[in-house]
């Protein structure tokens, strides 16, 4: 008996159906899953034409056990609690392998979308890249930071803010409330950015010292607060980066972490003359993985999550298609 949530074809639709029990290949753990978050990425792969692996099992921030372990499957043994990525596996050799960069591995294959992904009761993932996690806390509330946990922590990061400075952050979802804490851990002061009051008020409920409606957002934070070191755009909203980029301060920095399918019109005279740093940002450091789930278990931040049942996740992509899911809803078996 295997459950799990499986996009058809291309544009969907996701169903939820029985699949084979997988049998773990060279390098590979066989994992009972316990949840497995519901990530905008998720989304995005379900909406494109092409997809290069279909019918193709969803889902990758996923924490479960290990069941059973392959040849080349490193240390790990039956019992194992761990994490699943996006990042499944990568080649190990080229020249961002070679330097802890293995997220921008050009031979990588990401769970969910180039490999199978965890949305289901078991699933085989390569060793290569899984991290052990607490023993202690629950799933459903280390699931989130497998992705949205990572992916945030290292834009706050990668930022490169001392103490004392303002960060805006745009986009107060499953990212955006994880990134806030951890920016209130570095000691920065945190400016939330969102169009829903709602997420607004979670921001302010969490640590956020502003918060801005979406809205003219960038010239709200010059005149009343005298503009922000730092911003990173987690929304795939291509006008929130024209808004955070106003926010700026001279030399100030723009993160961007959403996956916005529209293309941004630089304005290049203030972009260079206020002597802005632009930069991407995907996934994180092994390093920043592991800090993640320290600083859960420290308690230092903790992700809002809505539990749900796997048979509910076509009707939490719609919800979240509509921007209506707070925090980050979670699959639990
Ligand atoms: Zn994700
Ligand atoms: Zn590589």
């Amino acid at each position: 008996m295997n459950r799990a949530a499986v996009l058809k074809q291309g544009k969907g639709p996701v169903v939820v159906e029985e699949i084979e029990v997988p049998r773990p290949g060279p390098g590979q753990v066989l994992v009972k899953m316990e949840a497995c978050g519901v990530c905008h990425s998720d989304l995005f792969i379900a909406g494109l034409e092409k997809l290069p692996l279909v019918p193709l099992v969803l889902g990758h921030e996923g924490i479960g056990r290990v069941v059973e372990t392959s040849p080349a499957a490193g240390s790990y043994k039956a019992g194992d609690r761990i994490g699943i990525t996006f990042l499944a596996s990568s080649c190990a050799v080229c020249e961002w392998c070679a330097s802890e960069r293995e997220r921008f591995c050009p031979k990588q294959l990401n769970s969910g979308y180039t490999s199978a992904g965890v949305l289901a009761q078991y699933a085989c993932v390569a060793a290569q890249h899984l991290v052990r996690v607490p023993e202690k806390q629950p799933a459903a509330e280390l699931a989130p930071l497998c992705c949205a946990g990572w992916t945030a922590y290292a834009a706050v990061r990668e930022t490169g803010l001392e103490p004392g400075r303002t960060l805006a952050v745009f986009g107060m979802g499953g990212l955006g409330h994880l990134a806030v804490q951890y920016a209130i851990h570095r000691k920065l002061r945190v400016a939330a950015v969102d169009v829903e009051p709602t997420k607004l008020e979670l921001a302010r409920e969490i640590g956020a010292s502003i918060v801005v409606p979406a809205e003219n957002a960038g010239r709200a934070l010059q005149k009343q607060h005298g503009g922000v070191d730092a911003a990173v755009v987690l929304t795939p909203s291509v006008s929130a980066i024209g808004q955070a980029l106003r926010a700026l301060k001279r030399c100030g920095t723009l993160v961007l972490v959403g996956l916005s399918p529209e293309a941004f019109e630089l304005p290049v005279i203030d972009t260079v003359m206020k002597g802005i740093t632009l930069r991407g940002s995907f996934l994180g450091t092994r390093s920043d993985l592991a800090e993640v789930f320290r600083l859960a278990e420290s308690g230092a931040a903790r992700p809002r999550v809505e539990r749900h049942a796997l048979e509910e996740t076509p009707e939490l992509l719609e919800k979240m298609h509509r921007g209506e899911l707070l925090g980050r809803a979670v699959i639990e078996f």
